[in-house]
């Protein structure tokens, strides 16, 4: 079964497409832009283009196309972030597998997936395996193409220096049959030793007739069924501000948001005890990730609301959803020092019971 094809980005497909047509790609891309935006299905679809054996290009139709939709292509090599190997040294072969597994998770769920989470990170163990592959000769077709998706988290680690100078000769000067194409939604982020060696292309977010056409997919329709809580397709676009890849945070981002909500709502009744009792329910041990979430959803929330009381021509509820925000800015900077969630919870609750 093939994956999710490829919506939107019209622009970009025909620039490249021409590139690649007259000789003019470069060898190394990077693909920047906004997280959930399609980055890596634009480098899946520009791979099958380079792979397709018929034209124009990519035909959809012939062997490569399909095996390349199917995540089967020999020649299209995947490769995003991983948790780390259990065993520092993995060798190619465990490295293989590891993605072999990672791909058909994918493969299945259409090709639609979460964000990695922030211990996934692209391993030395990794980057050997691509330094080698890169060097064998194409299987089927008369090239290979490597994406290599959130390459910001390619991770320098001890002892890695080798592997990572053998990476970056090779961005640098790819084997004439090779294409690499690297994605970023923080290239600020990349190792400038990356940057520096790519050439930069932005993919800018789906504007509202792709993403309705991309939500109308009946693999979309699929996946997004499952949601604990169904939304409509107005909501979804909305949610998705032109990156519809963030539709697919899973439960985690759903309880987030709910997370956000319930510390809004408390915070705004001015029940105390209802205050209280949530800001202890954040915990008093860092359970990073899943706090920080729970903050970002908040501002999320919070610039809705600036952004509808901005259109309702409510200055005083915008600046007041504005000052929001930046509690939860500065209980953020809280949260990255020593301060225990339950704690900027409880100040944060305060400063936002302030605002009626
Ligand atoms: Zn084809």
């Amino acid at each position: 079964m093939p994956i999710v094809p490829l919506y939107g980005h019209a622009a970009l497909r025909e620039r490249l497409a021409s590139a690649a047509a007259t000789g003019r790609l470069p060898a190394s891309v990077l693909l920047h832009g906004p997280s959930g935006v399609g980055k890596q299905r634009l480098g899946l679809w520009l791979g099958a283009l380079l792979l397709c054996e018929s034209s124009p290009a990519p035909c959809g139709r012939c062997q490569s196309c399909r095996y390349a939709a199917e995540l089967a292509h020999p020649d299209l090599h995947w490769i995003f972030p991983r948790p780390r190997l259990k065993d520092a040294d993995a060798g190619a072969e465990e490295v293989r597998q590891d993605y072999a597994e990672a791909i058909s998770e994918r493969l299945a769920a259409g090709g639609l997936y979460a964000r990695p989470s922030g211990t996934e990170g692209i391993y030395v163990a990794t980057v050997r395996s691509i330094v080698q592959r890169a060097a064998i000769s194409p299987a089927m077709a008369k090239r290979k193409v490597f994406v290599i998706g959130d390459a910001e988290r390619m991770v320098p680690q001890e002892g890695s220096d080798m592997a990572a100078n053998a990476f970056l000769k090779l961005l640098e000067e790819p084997p004439a049959d090779t294409t690499l194409i690297v994605t970023s939604s923080e290239p600020g982020a990349l190792l400038p030793t990356i940057r520096s060696r790519v050439v930069s292309l932005r993919v800018p977010p789906l504007g509202e007739a792709d993403l309705r056409a991309f939500l109308a997919d009946p693999l979309v329709r699929d996946a997004l069924e499952k949601e604990p809580v169904p939304k409509s397709d107005a909501e979804r676009v909305a949610l998705a501000g032109g990156a519809p890849g963030t539709l697919f945070g899973g439960g985690e981002r759903d309880a987030a948001r709910d997370g956000a909500k319930r510390i809004l709502d408390a915070a705004e009744s001015g029940d105390r005890a209802a205050a209280l009792r949530i800001a202890f329910q954040q915990g008093a041990t860092r359970a990073r990730g899943r706090f920080t979430d729970t903050l970002d959803a908040l501002e999320g929330l919070l610039h809705d609301r600036a952004r509808t009381k901005v259109a309702r021509g409510d200055e005083r509820g915008a600046e007041s959803a504005a000052r929001a925000v930046d509690a939860v800015e500065q209980a953020r900077e809280r949260a990255a020092g020593n301060v225990s969630p339950n704690l900027v919870t409880a100040e944060l609750m305060r400063r936002l019971g302030e605002r009626r």
